[in-house]
């Protein structure tokens, strides 16, 4: 019989009180209840899009592409509308009640921080929506700086310092990871004895290699995903059911406990 949601985020509650560096991992599927869509659930992005029109070279050769993916971006919502859940601010609750080491992100949208973790406890392996870099000059715009460009009808957006194409500061298909994000993020997964997992499908690499990081190097995994991912097996707490309400179970059992 499947144990209940309470008694599984007790366990979880117990594993977080007995670790010393706790790293959270998070993807998309933390951020599906702030009414982001994920990329593989049924009415996820790629039921949508063709990840094809995405990839770096063809944002880098073709202007076109450019242009339609900035006015995705402007229409989106994504840098701007979109609010942390529940999950986020569990999460940010970890943080403090000091029990946080860091959170390791696939996600481009900034929620982490919009909850209240601090910038440097954020680890985004896969960039940000919330600036454009020049891909010549390296300069780093906010987003701000770029919508109201966008708002004022340019439609490929150009560096202010030296005219070279202006791209969203996030990985595209094709592209490499921040070389010190990976790296840090390797160490902090290394190093942790307790890894969370919330939200991803983990099929996406060199992402997914950090909780095989934390695992080899005698770590707990706990995984909280709706669907089935290939470290299930691994796990010593697996809950499948919503972010956001585990995430709060969670803390709610970890207060009780603190409090007691
Ligand atoms: P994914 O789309 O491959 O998988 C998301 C997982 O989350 C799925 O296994 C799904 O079952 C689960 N899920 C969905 N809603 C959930 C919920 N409410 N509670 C618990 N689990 C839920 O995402 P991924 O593994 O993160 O990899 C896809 C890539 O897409 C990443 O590189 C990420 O950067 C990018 N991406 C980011 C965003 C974002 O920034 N919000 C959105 C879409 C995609
Ligand atoms: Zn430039």
């Amino acid at each position: 019989m499947a144990e209940s949601l309470d008694i599984l985020a007790g366990r979880v509650a117990e594993l977080i009180i007995g670790a010393e560096r706790v790293v959270v991992f998070t993807g998309a599927g933390i951020s599906t209840e702030s009414g982001i869509p994920d990329f593989r659930s049924p009415g996820g992005i790629w039921e949508r899009f063709d990840p094809d029109d995405f990839t770096y070279q063809k944002f880098v050769r073709n202007p076109e592409t450019r242009r339609k993916q900035w006015l995705v971006l402007r229409d989106s919502g994504l840098v701007t509308e979109a609010m942390p859940n529940p999950a986020h601010c569990a999460i940010a609750e970890l943080y403090k009640m000091g029990r946080l080491d860091c959170v390791i992100t696939q996600n481009i949208d900034n929620l982490h921080q919009k909850a209240g973790v601090p910038a440097d406890k954020i680890l985004e392996l896969h960039g940000t929506m919330q600036r454009a870099v020049c891909l010549d000059c390296g300069q780093r715009y906010p987003f701000a700086r770029i919508k109201t460009r966008l708002d004022g009808g340019e439609e490929l957006l150009d560096c202010e310092a030296c005219h070279g194409i202006l791209k969203p500061d996030a990985v595209l298909f094709g592209e490499s990871l921040p070389e010190a994000v990976l790296k840090e993020a390797s160490l902090r997964a290394t190093n942790c004895d307790l890894f969370i997992v919330v939200g991803s499908s983990l099929v996406i690499y060199p992402a997914a290699y950090m909780p095989q990081y934390a695992i080899e190097s005698g770590a707990k995994l706990v995984i909280i995903n709706l669907s089935p991912t290939h470290l299930d097996k691994k796990a010593v707490v697996l809950i499948r059911a919503k972010a956001g309400e585990a995430m709060s179970q969670v803390i709610a059992e970890l207060s009780q406990r603190l409090n007691r």
